[in-house]
């Protein structure tokens, strides 16, 4: 051990991932891969330990992956829909891809468990102080010690806010700030009524709810589709809400088909570029903490990947740790659509119909993953009305 506290009593690791949640599975993975790492004590402490399917995550690669093999379902097609409008684009050279939640959980920690050096905890983390040479974690029942500690634990519970009928902003003061909010259900009809290859990426034929509000349908086969009502707004919706948006819209697009709910989910991830996370020596934010979701579109899968193989290249070279993975650039432009968003400049369903109906799909996915060139950003910032995109822009620069 490099740093061991002066309180001998304690528990010592080399690393301590605090949240075993997607970012700290991901660096749990990530740090068991990379040979020069092996033989550093890990522990992984989360408040539950017993893993559920809680989410499904999707996302776009033009590869393949390790975890290709939990793929469970792929689009090389997507759709677009709004009021008078219609648009199927081909995905190449990507591919949009469907993880189930609790496939990914179980294949990190079945791998994680064949090493020695990783111990597991289940406890309540209540705080993450830095210390000499490293940082101390309390939870409910004792305290543990660690050279670094890797958090994905926010300040406030996102499950505790779901059960709420309305919900006030943690922080009044964050701006720009929205919840991506959303419930879920996986259908399976009695008759074939989807086209598999086609994912539904956003239908904007739907109660908007003075915000921004789409379907968001994936099929599995013929028979089956995830069906999430997502709304960007300030305020999540009470349980009912969801339900009956998702039942009038199954029974208006599929009229008199029977079906059956096998699964449902639900989540509200913060659309904002708020940094939740203060800034302590040896402790290092991961995930949603630390910054890693997309502000302007919620996805945070592949940014949480980028991110734990940065930190643990990092950890290799025995370099100063950085967790950032958004360039500054395309943090300009995240300001930018949340603002308009935000403060309704635009509606919703008229930007991305916009930017979708202007440009490939390719193009946009190059853009929402912040790989695209400047020329790119520029045709997508074309699509939107210079009246409405130029005053945005300037509001954000002088807000800087
Ligand atoms: C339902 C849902 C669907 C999503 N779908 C997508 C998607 O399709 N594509 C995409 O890119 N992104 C998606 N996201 C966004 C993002 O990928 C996820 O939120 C992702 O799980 C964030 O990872 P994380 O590790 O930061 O947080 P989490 O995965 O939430 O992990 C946090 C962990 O911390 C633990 N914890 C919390 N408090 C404590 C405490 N006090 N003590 C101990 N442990 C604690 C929790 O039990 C949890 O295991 C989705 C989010 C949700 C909620």
């Amino acid at each position: 051990m490099d740093n061991q506290p002066t309180d001998s009593s304690i528990s010592s690791y080399n690393y301590i991932i605090a949240g075993a949640g997607c970012a700290g599975l991901s660096l749990l993975y990530q740090i068991l891969q990379a040979p020069t790492l092996e033989g550093k004590t890990i522990l992984v402490l989360d408040q539950n330990l017993e893993k559920s399917n809680d989410r499904t995550w999707c996302f776009w690669e033009t590869e393949t992956s390790s975890f290709e093999h939990l793929v469970k379902n792929s689009w090389d097609k997507i759709s677009i829909l709004a009021p008078s409008f219609q648009k199927e684009l081909t995905t190449a050279p990507f591919t949009y891809k469907m993880i189930q939640g609790l496939d990914y959980y179980q294949f990190i920690i079945e791998n994680a468990k064949q090493s020695n050096n990783v111990s597991w905890l289940q406890a309540k983390v209540l705080q993450i102080e830095s210390s000499t040479n490293g940082a101390i974690v309390q939870y409910e029942g004792g305290q543990v010690y660690a050279s670094k500690v890797f958090t994905s634990i926010l300040p406030f519970q996102m499950h505790d806010l779901l059960s709420a009928q309305k919900y006030s902003l943690p922080h009044p003061n964050i701006q720009p700030f929205l919840w991506q909010h959303f419930k879920g259900k996986v259908v399976r009809f009695e008759k074939s009524v989807f086209k598999p290859n086609i994912a539904r990426l956003m239908d904007f034929n739907v109660p908007q709810k003075e915000a921004t509000a789409f379907m968001y349908l994936l099929p599995l086969n013929e028979k089956e589709a995830l069906v999430e009502y997502t709304i960007f707004s300030e305020t999540i919706l009470a349980n009912t809400e969801y339900d009956e948006v998702i039942a009038a819209y199954l029974s208006k697009n599929y009229p008199d088909q029977s079906f059956e709910i096998i699964h449902e989910e639900k989540g509200a991830i913060p659309m904002t570029q708020f940094d939740f996370a203060s800034p302590s020596e040896n402790i290092y934010a991961i995930g949603a903490l630390g910054a890693a979701i997309k502000a302007s579109t919620g996805y945070a899968f592949q940014f949480i990947q980028q991110q734990s193989k940065h930190i643990v290249h990092q950890l290799v070279k025995n370099k100063d740790i950085s967790t950032k993975v958004h360039t500054s650039r395309h943090q300009f432009y995240d300001a930018v659509l949340l603002y308009i968003l935000q403060h309704r400049k635009m509606q919703g369903a008229v930007i991305f119909k916009k930017i979708f109906e202007k440009n490939e799909a390719a193009t946009v996915f190059k853009f929402l993953s912040n790989t695209s060139t400047f020329w790119e950003d520029i045709q997508i910032m074309r699509s939107l009305p210079t009246n409405i995109f130029l005053p945005a822009a300037l509001h954000v620069l002088l807000r800087r």
